[in-house]
């Protein structure tokens, strides 16, 4: 079976989580600043601060902002959940803007529309690797006074236009899960280019303290270990070499399947530098077999593929009955729930894997 995705820890990690045992010093310490150091020119901000996770570190990008109870926060209902987890956690109302079905994102004409007097943020997703259409919604959230925060999860090292995502968010958020761009198995880095922000999420991360038991205000225990920067630092230099990588895979299944009946392939808008955090494309009702079945022909002939996500986040139950949600439908997030099917686009595909893709497609669709 040819995997959505592999995990594989580069050798010169195992050295450094060694080293980082044998030091004695195993949470936040030189090598958790390294990496914050070193992503620093990546995302474009000055400041970067570590923490355990990506979903803390967009609860505290947002606890950062003062968003609290009576709040209301704009995001896209196509996301992963952790997105509205953490807003919903401070206590904030959630509503949803709907998609674009060119790039998955939030559609910006559609978050302007949305703005209301009580909107304090919109959290944009870069879903799947490409970067949302930042600049269409800069002004309308400038004349509304709305802050911009980013959730670049799946983005590291995506740009739109000269500028890396994470560097447009007064707040921005990345994730070093295990499957991620940059992993760690778990981990998240905040990023800003505000000295006041990272002062409060240095704060928040670290119960509040600026020295020991001096504290300044609530804070948590969001800090993330040194085992785990030692795993996502050396990932930081071969980065960029991993997004070409999987740029190339991209344009190889694009090449094979374009031509197919009823398959959108996905594409890199202009401007646009796209990390393919995953390869997703569109089976349309044009085409002979729908996403579900295709997902199992596909897994028959040894290709394993994935839906992200299987349905716009209003339509579960627990978040459609939230007091704090608004189940407004978004008829495009809708349909293209339906549509999308990830194909393995990782790194680490040798370009037999490719072929065998590119072959189990065109063979289950009959082309
Ligand atoms: C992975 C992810 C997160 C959360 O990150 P974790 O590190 O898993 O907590 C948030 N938003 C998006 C879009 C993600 O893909």
């Amino acid at each position: 079976m040819i995997p959505l995705s592999v995990v594989r820890v580069p050798r010169e990690a195992e050295d450094l989580v060694l080293a980082a045992m044998r030091s004695g010093q195993l949470t936040q310490g030189s090598l958790v600043a390294r990496l914050e150091s070193e992503f620093s020119p990546i995302c474009g901000c000055e400041h970067v601060v570590a923490v355990a996770n990506g979903t803390v570190a967009l609860t505290a990008a947002l606890a950062a902002l003062g968003i609290g109870p009576g709040d209301e926060v704009v995001t896209t209902p196509f996301t992963f959940i952790a997105t509205v987890n953490a807003a919903l956690q401070l206590g904030a109302v959630v509503r949803f803007a709907d998609i674009r079905d060119s790039d998955f994102c939030l559609d910006p004409e559609a978050v302007a529309a949305r703005l209301a007097p009580k909107t304090r943020a919109v959290v944009a997703v870069h879903l799947y690797g490409q970067m949302m259409d930042l600049q269409s919604i800069a002004s309308p959230l400038a004349r509304a006074g709305v802050m911009l925060v980013e959730d670049a999860a799946q983005a590291h090292g995506a740009g739109l236009g000269d500028s890396p995502a994470g560097s447009f968010g007064l707040v921005s958020i990345f994730s070093l899960y295990a499957t991620k761009n940059v992993m760690a198995g778990e981990g998240g880095l905040i990023t800003t280019n505000s000295s006041e922000v990272a002062d409060r999420l240095k704060l928040l991360r670290n119960q509040g303290m600026r020295t020991r038991y001096a504290y300044e205000s609530i804070g948590s225990n969001y800090r993330l270990t040194e085992l785990q920067a030692a795993i996502a630092l050396p990932q930081l230099k071969t980065l960029r070499d991993m997004n070409r990588k999987r740029s190339a895979n991209a344009d190889y299944l694009t090449a094979g399947i374009s031509d197919l009946p009823g398959i959108v392939a996905p594409a890199q808008l202009p401007d646009r530098t796209h990390v393919w955090h995953q390869y997703t494309i569109r089976v349309t009702g044009e085409a002979r077999l729908n996403r579900d079945q295709l997902a199992e022909e596909l897994r028959t002939r040894g290709v394993q593929t994935g839906v992200y996500y299987p349905r716009p986040i209003y339509l579960y139950d627990v978040y459609r009955e939230h007091p704090r949600i608004d189940p407004e439908p978004m008829p495009v997030a809708e349909r293209v729930a339906g549509e999308v099917l990830s194909l393995p686009v990782h790194p680490h595909l040798a370009e037999s894997d490719l072929a065998a893709i590119v072959a189990a497609m065109r063979d289950a669709l009959h082309a």
